[in-house]
């Protein structure tokens, strides 16, 4: 089959958002070529959608031409009638241009399960239809490859960094720029610059969101990564014990300095559900976080337990099941209501 008819095959598998079957069907696409250069263009009509969808549509789009002609063959031009929505200016933008929102999972300090946290919110807020993206900027012990399966260290295409995709993200660590085993060593300024270019270069394409793993800590790396990159929101994860505690508040107080409204905090391994006989036993306390975010007045976001099934299948690189996504889904609905996904 030509490689026309092959894409306009795999767009034909694209739901229109507004019903009347898929994209092809409903006339959405039109204006199908394929050039010389193996480039596919195409029209998409986004009337009647709103800012969300059409860019849902339009990443959908992407990836259905893509898959069948190749990564970045798409081009996609958008056109809507005067009056649509998406006609009118672009909805409000993130720093990072293409991406709309910018969500910071922080912590006081190492340990606490942040990194596990920003997986699992990011795998619930794709299963939701967001297009999500995932840094990894954690210099000090990149866990997201682990946690997400991927191998291998990220191509360069041009000067851009190409993310991986896997489990519906497109995801960018640390740790797929350096040879396994090797430590990096950056320092202060260096380190918060290289971070902010990582999230700059990187070819993330059209995203809802982008959830950043932030270096655990509250010292100036993570004090300019927020300066610069002005995530819309800032999440802060903590266990229940009192030292944690004390750092988290001084998370919540570094992103109170520079502007970033915290969307609040969550408390992970929140008691403990023993495998063998089910009983709920609380080595970290009980109750401390909520007590916590009341007291400084950041919202609670909920719990999440210390669970056997979010150990090993973090180990084993299958975010968002069992424990995991009935924990999670409630959090990352709120965190897309707060901040207008
Ligand atoms: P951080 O990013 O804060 O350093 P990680 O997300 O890497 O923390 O988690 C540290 C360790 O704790 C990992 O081995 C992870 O699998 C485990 N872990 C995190 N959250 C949970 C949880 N709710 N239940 C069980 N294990 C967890």
């Amino acid at each position: 089959m030509a490689l026309q008819d092959r894409v306009a095959t795999a767009l034909a598998e694209v739901a229109d958002p507004a019903g009347g079957g898929d994209v092809m069907a409903s006339g959405r696409v039109s204006g199908l070529v394929v050039k010389p250069d193996g480039a596919v263009g195409l029209v998409l009509a986004v009337d009647g959608l709103d800012r969300a969808a059409a860019e849902r549509l339009q990443a959908a789009t992407e990836v259905a031409v893509n898959r069948v002609a190749g990564p970045k063959a798409a081009r996609i031009i958008l056109t809507a009638d005067r009056g649509s929505v998406a006609a009118d200016a672009r909805p409000a933008q993130s720093t990072i241009p293409g991406i709309r929102k910018l969500i910071a999972v922080a912590s006081g300090k190492g340990g606490v399960g942040k990194s596990t946290v920003s997986v699992n919110l990011a795998v619930a807020l794709a299963r939701q239809g967001y297009a999500v993206g995932l840094l990894d900027a954690d210099i000090y012990g990149p866990s997201v490859p682990t946690l997400l399966g991927i191998e291998g260290r990220a191509a360069l295409e041009g000067n851009r960094l190409q993310p991986a995709l896997a489990h519906g993200l497109k995801a960018l660590s640390m740790g797929m720029m350096t040879d396994p085993g090797k430590a990096i060593i950056w320092r202060g300024p260096m380190a918060s610059s290289a971070l902010v270019q990582m999230v700059e270069q990187c070819d993330w394409g059209v995203l809802d969101v982008l959830v950043i793993d932030m270096p655990p800590g509250t010292g100036d790396v993570q004090l300019t990564m927020a300066q610069k990159l002005k995530p819309d929101g800032a999440v802060v994860v903590s266990t229940p014990q009192d030292l944690a505690l004390i750092d988290a508040r001084r998370a919540v107080a570094m992103f109170g300095e520079v502007g970033v409204k915290v969307l609040g905090l969550i408390e992970n391994m929140s008691g403990y559900a023993c495998p063998e006989c089910g009983a709920v036993s609380h080595p970290f306390g009980q109750g401390g976080a909520e007590a916590e975010a009341a007291a400084i007045g950041a919202p609670f976001l909920g719990r999440v337990p210390l669970d056997m099934g979010i150990r090993s299948d973090s180990d084993a690189g299958q975010p968002g099941r069992g424990v995991a996504a009935e924990a999670f889904l409630p959090i990352a609905l709120r965190l897309a209501r707060e901040t207008g996904l």
